[in-house]
């Protein structure tokens, strides 16, 4: 199967200025960009007319939870029987796929098993959904079980502080080889509590440095990488001294931390997830006082821009899937880049494909429009290098593919000459 795409303005994800070119994808991967690409030449099978559209890579998020819940199709009460919810999962990539997201590093899950299966489900092409690095749900220093046992648990995070209670290093060391064993990609683990879910905790350590080294080590030896939740300077070095490779929130990270991760050998990833600030502080309800959400948001726009300088890689991702910030709305944080931290639109596009695909583990293959990248491809009808806003609404894009495979094609851009079958 060959796929012409002809005219297209196209942004690699270089962050470069978009340019005029035509894309032919053979099964999988691009196989040539150039000018003028003839259909018979090239023995096209399909033709798609991208004019006055912009071709771009798929979207690439590295903080959503599948397991969470609420779309903007669907928002879970957190009641439904287990069969539900292990329906929810399917759903919530569906509808990523459906908001042009092509790949999501997850940034945890109740139901790993779950997570891990509809991984493999989507890998095998036979449910529609973003390609999936699959995490283990997050669980704090106190409820050390196997996650499905502690589905709905009220709050993942207990707060008595790291240091006020015996170590327990060798549950931790547990929990790293049980999610090996179950098939995760990705153990995640909250350094620091959460203010938006138990007040004032955001800058308290969760777990001591002996754990959090025994994390470092298990996840080394089992060959999966470990993602930390972390607001604090203290939360986010212990995370960069035991070998974590991206670390969410980041919120008052100061100064010497930021030096500290741009001195590391292997990089690390940050998401600082503006969405979810964003959405909790435009809620009906105003947030409390103890949720910290000014204090969290004035301190993440001074740092991100320093990271950003610092060379560091900052991926978008914004813990979607909870009721207030549910699957669907993803792309804002793309806008908040822009607004808050103040990247140029195609700077923060270029944090969402090329970064994406450093995250992904997969920078040789995924994130670019280059020659012999996988073909994880939209059409969208503007601008986004002018306006990235225009992501966030679905009608805009008017093509998704995936793997080289047309998810989605408006009616307006229906391929002008077959040769074969087109499976949309
Ligand atoms: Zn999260």
């Amino acid at each position: 199967m060959k796929t012409l795409i002809k005219n297209a303005q196209i942004f690699d994800g270089t962050g470069s200025p978009r340019y005029p070119s035509d894309v032919l994808i053979e099964g999988k991967r691009i196989v040539q960009i150039a000018h003028a690409i003839d259909s018979s030449v090239a023995e096209a099978d399909a033709v798609i007319d991208a004019t006055g559209a912009t071709l771009m890579p798929g979207l690439i998020d590295g903080h959503t939870h599948l397991g969470l819940g609420s779309t903007v199709e669907y928002r879970s009460p957190r009641t439904e029987p287990e069969e539900t919810q292990v329906m929810i999962i399917g759903h919530n990539a569906r509808v990523m796929l459906d908001h042009g997201y092509t790949s999501i590093y997850s940034g945890g899950n109740r139901r790993p098993k779950v997570e891990v299966a509809l991984r493999d489900a989507v890998k095998d092409g036979w449910m529609p959904g973003p390609r999936i690095r699959a995490a283990s749900w997050e669980v704090s220093a106190d409820t050390m079980k196997a996650p499905s046992a502690t589905l709905n648990p009220g709050s993942p995070n207990e707060h008595r502080g790291a240091y006020d209670r015996p170590a327990i290093t060798q549950k931790v060391r547990d929990f790293v080889h049980e999610m090996a064993d179950v098939g995760v990609d990705i153990v995640k683990m909250p350094l620091t509590g959460e203010s938006a879910l138990v007040e004032y905790t955001s800058r308290i350590l969760e777990f001591q440095e002996e754990e959090v080294a025994a994390a470092g080590i298990a996840a080394r030896e089992r060959g999966i990488w470990l993602t930390a939740h972390a607001h604090s300077s203290e939360g986010i070095q212990m995370a960069l001294r035991h070998g974590f490779r991206v670390i969410y929130h980041v919120s008052y990270m100061d100064d010497e931390t930021i030096e500290m991760a741009a001195r590391l050998a292997e990089p690390v990833f940050i998401a600082p997830s503006p969405g979810s600030l964003w959405m909790m502080g435009n809620m009906d309800k105003p947030p409390t006082p103890g949720m910290e959400v000014e204090e969290a948001t004035q301190s993440l726009r001074q740092v991100v821009p320093k990271l950003v300088k610092a060379g560091i890689h900052v991926v978008p991702g914004s813990d979607y899937g909870f009721g207030f910030n549910p699957i669907g709305l993803n792309a804002k944080d793309l806008e908040l880049f822009v607004d808050w931290f103040g990247m140029t639109p195609s700077e923060s596009l270029r944090c969402a494909t090329e970064v994406g695909g450093h995250l992904m583990g997969m920078s040789e293959e995924l994130g670019l429009v280059k020659e012999g990248y996988l073909a994880d491809l939209l059409i969208v009808e503007g601008d986004p290098t002018d306006d990235v806003s225009i992501l966030q609404d679905k009608a805009n894009l008017s093509m998704i593919m995936k793997d080289g495979e047309l998810y989605k094609l408006a009616g307006h851009r229906s391929p002008t000459r077959h040769r074969g079958a087109v499976a949309v």
